[in-house]
């Protein structure tokens, strides 16, 4: 692969060496290692899923990959590999002939340094080698194997906080809507609540609408006076009294509970994404000075949404009508 040969050609064949190392600070492949070692000391993927099948050893780094017990050497003796001056061979370079070569800066000195170099004696006295080429095996993963699928499930599995509430993905929409609404339930959106917790300074904390409260998801949403105004023009279009909500919590447990019709249900909830969405990006052009977006294009969208999802999952039997007097509920 072309990736590899610039590593290769950058960094050596053994371009993975550098992530036990401190030699390189900056630049993509350290941005990598450090990923990477963050992975396994977080235990998002734990190092000791990771196997060499060990054959003629000629792949395998005497010092840094778990060759032994799933723990690499450098790990296990550090005091041995301050001490080593060919800290990336390989285990062939290290067994040549049947016996084991070292390239000490100095020989071990009694204590702590002896005793740890006569166990590594004891471990590679148990261990034989084959003219196999070495092979990695791990056990993220039975029914997948080796796969990035299967390493990204584990992440994900120990990454992201369980989430009670259901996404309700609309294929109708773009991913950019879906996501936006995925991070609004979490309350995963830049607002200067939000903002603030996570320690940026900003001039001011309030509602940039009203002035008066302070940006939370559920001001913006639902409770400021530009966004009550926006809902009761969405129950005027849909000839629906929508309930007044103190919170999104209470938005999302009336929009997820609505008894009706499972289609009509999809219908409320498409005209509820594109009101939320609208309204977020209202706010984003006032946060940003944009005066192409308004409140009179947020209505607009509205009545748009409104037409195409009326009449798109509009049947007979469901008496969904469109706009223009539509009744939807
Ligand atoms: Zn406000």
């Amino acid at each position: 692969m072309l990736y590899g040969q610039v590593i290769t050609a950058i960094h050596g064949s053994r371009g993975g060496d550098i992530i036990f190392s401190s030699r390189y600070s900056n630049g993509t492949w350290a941005s990598i290692c450090r990923c990477v070692n963050m992975i396994h000391s977080s235990n998002l993927i734990q190092p000791s899923l990771m196997h060499i099948k060990l054959g003629n050893s000629s792949l395998t780094s005497f010092w840094y990959d778990p060759w032994i017990d799933g723990t690499p050497l450098a790990l296990k003796f550090p005091r041995l590999l301050a001490l080593e001056d060919n800290k990336f061979d390989t285990v062939a370079d290290r067994h040549p002939n049947g016996s084991w070569l070292w390239f000490w800066r100095r020989d071990p000195r009694g204590g702590i340094e002896l005793s740890n170099f006569n166990s590594l004696l004891d471990i590679l006295a148990m261990t034989s080698l084959s003219n196999n080429v070495d092979t990695w095996t791990w056990d993220g993963d039975s029914s997948c194997g080796n796969s990035v699928a299967a390493a990204r499930r584990l992440i994900d599995l120990h990454s992201i906080a369980p989430f009670s509430c259901p996404t309700n993905w609309l294929s109708l929409y773009p991913s950019k809507v879906n996501i936006f609404i995925w991070r609004l339930r979490m309350n995963r959106l830049a607002t200067k609540d939000n903002l603030e917790r996570k320690g940026i300074d900003l001039p001011n904390y309030l509602c940039v609408w009203c002035n008066v409260q302070n940006e939370s998801v559920h001001h913006v949403f639902v409770s400021c006076v530009i966004s009550k105004q926006i809902w009761s023009y969405l129950g005027s279009w849909i000839n629906f009294n929508l309930p007044s909500w103190n919170n999104l919590e209470e938005l999302w447990i009336w929009m997820d509970n609505l008894s009706v019709h499972e289609k009509k249900k999809i219908v409320v909830r498409s005209i509820f994404y594109s009101v939320l969405w609208n309204i977020w990006r209202l706010r984003n052009s006032y946060v940003f000075n944009d005066p192409t977006f308004r409140i009179s294009h947020v209505l607009d969208n509205i009545i748009v949404t409104s037409f195409f999802f009326g009449f798109f999952l509009d049947t007979k039997n469901l008496g969904l009508i469109g706009p223009f007097g539509c009744k939807i509920l």
